[in-house]
């Protein structure tokens, strides 16, 4: 099968296993390929990742590019930039699709300077139409007041993508693909960083995971500070919830990404999300669209989150929660 010209997928691969991330995309492009007829290529760059490399062709890649080997032992962004170029020099695809992650962010940032090309970033949505290997990558902008539509004149198309958009993409183990080492000459391309230790970090205890909770409270910017979010984060223990927050709360540092809720955070779907102090960005919207109930309480009436949640209070979210912990309580008695 041709490779050049094809879609390529910058995969991440952790303890030896594709990322989730990159099995969507993986998904993603199979189903481009089929509208273009082009292959789908994954590139895994790390110390060991055949068996990651084996896995992305399960998961709908025609052939994995490998670049392995202990001088990728530890993420390094110009490293590994140099190594995507150079890959790109040799099979000049038609599209690369990047995870909107730290690293890839990264790699993808210093590729598009490096190479003169044009990137998409946070993509929500992409086609081609009619053979045609141009794609038309959706976004949101104006904080998710429209959805812009983007074509990239330059080739590759980059573009990067966040966890959950582009979802149910199953292995299929009895997919063949070559797996084939990357054409690479890094010699003299050092990268910066050294392991000089690790210490895995488990992620925060939590009550009740995000992932299986019935009932999620969700904080937002209304909390004022980190104190009002521990207020929020205490009532949805005494009710039994899971807690999650907004994007801002992470971004000030009060609480890890793990408790993120939204598009590049996680996708809930409990039977009943409490948003308190949330306004509804549709980024936040789009990782709660499958709770059964919403609540929302928040001191604007005007705040966008009251066009789509079941039930609203006006008000301050401070005054609203113990007369909701007595109600809730009420009903789990
Ligand atoms: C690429 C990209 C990705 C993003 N991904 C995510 C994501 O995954 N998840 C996410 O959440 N966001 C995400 N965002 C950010 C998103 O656009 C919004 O900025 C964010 O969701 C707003 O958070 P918020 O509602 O907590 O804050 P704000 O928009 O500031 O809203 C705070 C609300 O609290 C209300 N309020 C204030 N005080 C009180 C009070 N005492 N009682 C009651 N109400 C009160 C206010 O009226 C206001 O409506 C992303 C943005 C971009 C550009």
């Amino acid at each position: 099968m041709e490779l050049k010209q094809s879609i390529f997928v910058y995969t991440e691969v952790e303890e030896g296993t594709l990322t989730k991330l990159s099995v969507e995309l993986l998904g993603k492009a199979r189903e481009l390929a089929q509208s273009c007829s082009k292959a789908v290529v994954a590139l895994v760059i790390g110390e060991h990742v055949r068996e990651a490399a084996g896995q992305a062709i399960g998961y709908g890649a025609d052939a994995a590019v490998v670049a392995e080997g202990p001088q990728f032992a530890v993420f390094d962004s110009i490293l590994y930039a140099r190594a995507v170029q150079q890959v790109i020099a040799a099979y000049t695809p038609s599209v690369f699709l990047l995870g909107a992650t730290k690293d890839s962010r990264d790699i993808g940032g210093r590729v598009s300077a490096a190479l003169q090309l044009g990137l998409v970033a946070d993509v929500t949505g992409a086609e081609m139409k009619d053979g045609d290997d141009t794609v038309t990558w959706i976004r949101p902008a104006y904080t998710g007041k429209v959805f812009a539509a983007i074509r990239t004149k330059t080739r590759p198309q980059l573009a990067t993508v966040g966890e959950g958009i582009f979802l149910h993409n199953a292995s299929d183990p009895s997919r063949k693909g070559e797996i084939i080492t990357a054409p690479l000459s890094l010699d003299g391309v050092t990268g910066k960083r050294r392991r000089t230790g690790f210490t895995a970090v488990a992620p925060e205890k939590m009550a009740l995971s995000l992932e299986n909770a019935e009932i999620i409270v969700g904080a937002g910017k209304g909390v004022g500070d980190k104190a009002g979010m521990e207020q929020v984060q205490a009532f949805a223990e005494r009710i039994g919830a899971g807690f999650g927050v907004t994007k801002p709360l992470v971004d000030d540092g009060w609480i890890s990404h793990d408790s993120q809720i939204g598009i590049t955070g996680k996708k809930v779907a409990p039977k009943i999300y409490i948003a308190l102090g949330i306004s509804g960005a549709l980024q936040h919207k789009l990782g709660i669209k499958d709770a059964k109930i919403i609540v929302a309480v928040n001191k604007d009436p005007d705040a966008p989150i009251f066009k789509f949640a079941h039930f609203g209070i006006v008000g301050d979210l401070f005054e609203a929660m113990p007369a909701l912990e007595k109600r809730i309580k009420a009903l789990q008695a």
